[in-house]
């Protein structure tokens, strides 16, 4: 038996297929120019897991000929792969919508400091952290100075357009909790984000999205070391609701690694939990998308993370 047929076995959550595959999810690397505390990736400035030339290739042509509609970037910091660009203009190419998941500090690095204008020049879609409106909240999650870089990126964002009413240039903000609790409701917290940073700072911006932090990786081992571990799981599981099983991202959505390999979404690809249910692991030059559809879904204990309270997805809240 497999480890992932392992855990499996020894979780109750319910078995789910997938649909036509829509979004291909693709982390470039795990080097970031942060070390949030919450991070599921474990990413940070001494990693040296980058996705290579030829396999961003291999996902380039595996991206063209299953026909999805968006190719979503991730990391790590995802702009710190030099074929970064390169992987963004393709994909325009194609006519493919781009999503950048930015940490937003990355913007004013040195090195990075053109980046903004080449997203705008590529009209890639921005998706940016920013855990909390207030500085001490997103400083104690993220690291000093955090907020303040955060502020400026997003003001050069809006200098460029991203984020303005009509603009075309969409600029959505994550939030995820402090700690070991469920997100507040993603239409009201959107209220209060969009009164404080405009007020405050005169900042706008197109979207919110509220996601619960995965029982995974670095924040699995604070809560562990806290005792807070098992108190998580029962609330996650408590809280599971089964309508959003119908909008979990997994169903259309395939996660990719630096090396190709393909997870069913990028927290199975951190748990190393390979495509499907207990399958071998699957390289992205290897898969068809049509073989997709309708296969089962890898999934575990984590899973509760998905479906508790109004949900929680790379799109936000489910319902
Ligand atoms: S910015 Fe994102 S990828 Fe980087 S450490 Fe923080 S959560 Fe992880
Ligand atoms: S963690 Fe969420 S997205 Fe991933 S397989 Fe489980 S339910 Fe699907």
């Amino acid at each position: 038996m497999s480890a992932t047929e392992l855990v499996q076995r020894f979780s109750d959550f319910p078995r789910i297929r997938r649909r036509r595959l829509e979004t291909l999810q693709v982390n470039l690397g795990y080097m970031c120019n942060q070390t949030c505390f919450h991070c599921h990736v474990n990413a940070g400035p001494n990693r040296r897991e980058i996705m290579e030339l030829a396999t961003v290739k291999e996902v380039l042509a595996f991206l063209e000929r299953s026909g999805a509609a968006t190719l979503d970037l991730t990391g790590g910091a995802p702009e710190m792969n030099p074929h970064f660009r390169y992987m963004v203009g393709s994909a325009r190419d194609m006519g493919v919508t781009v999503i950048d998941r930015c940490n937003l500090t990355i913007l004013e690095q040195p090195g990075y400091e053109t980046t903004a204008d080449f997203l705008r020049d590529h009209d890639v879609r921005i998706v940016a952290s920013l855990p909390c409106y207030m500085e001490d909240n997103v400083d104690a999650q993220r690291g000093d100075g955090v907020f303040e870089a955060s502020i400026r990126a997003l003001k050069k964002l809006n200098a460029l357009g991203y984020g303005q009413t009509d603009s075309g240039l969409e600029l959505g903000l994550v939030y995820n909790p402090q700690g070991a609790s469920l997100p507040p409701p993603q239409e009201e917290l959107e209220d209060a984000y969009r009164v404080h940073l405009r007020e405050q700072f005169g900042i706008e911006f197109s979207y919110l999205l509220t996601i619960a932090n995965m029982p995974i990786n670095r924040f699995a081992k604070t809560l562990r070391r806290e005792g807070r571990y098992n108190a998580y799981m029962k609330l996650l599981r408590e809280a599971h609701r089964d309508v959003n099983l119908e909008g979990v991202m997994c169903r259309s959505l395939l996660s990719v690694d630096w090396r190709g390999n393909v997870y069913d979404c990028d927290f199975n690809q951190m748990l190393r939990m390979p495509l499907g249910a207990g399958g071998p692991r699957t390289h992205v030059r290897e898969l068809r998308a049509a073989d997709l559809e309708g296969g089962d879904i890898a999934t575990a204990d984590h899973c509760y993370g998905c479906t508790a309270g109004q949900g929680s997805s790379c799109t936000g809240a489910l319902g």
